[in-house]
């Protein structure tokens, strides 16, 4: 799971850095995830926070793995 925010939905609420502090921050007023968490996307917190998102500015997605073998 891969996470991103849209900075062009994002308005700053600070949601997603209070829900889960460990994953996303707020810089320059607009919520991002911490460099080096984008995949923490499992966690119920981060869960909560993408739902929670005044604005739906969590993207959620899955990654694809390459076919091994
Ligand atoms: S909860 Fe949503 S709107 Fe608020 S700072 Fe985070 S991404 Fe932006």
């Amino acid at each position: 799971m891969k996470l991103s925010v849209d900075p062009e939905r994002c308005y700053g609420s600070g949601d997603c850095a209070y829900r889960a502090p460990s994953v996303f921050t707020v810089v320059d007023g607009f919520g991002a995830v911490i460099p080096g968490r984008e995949d923490a996307g499992d966690d119920p917190k981060v869960r909560e926070a993408v739902e929670g998102c005044p604005s739906q500015a969590i993207t959620v997605t899955e990654e694809r793995r390459a076919p091994t073998g």
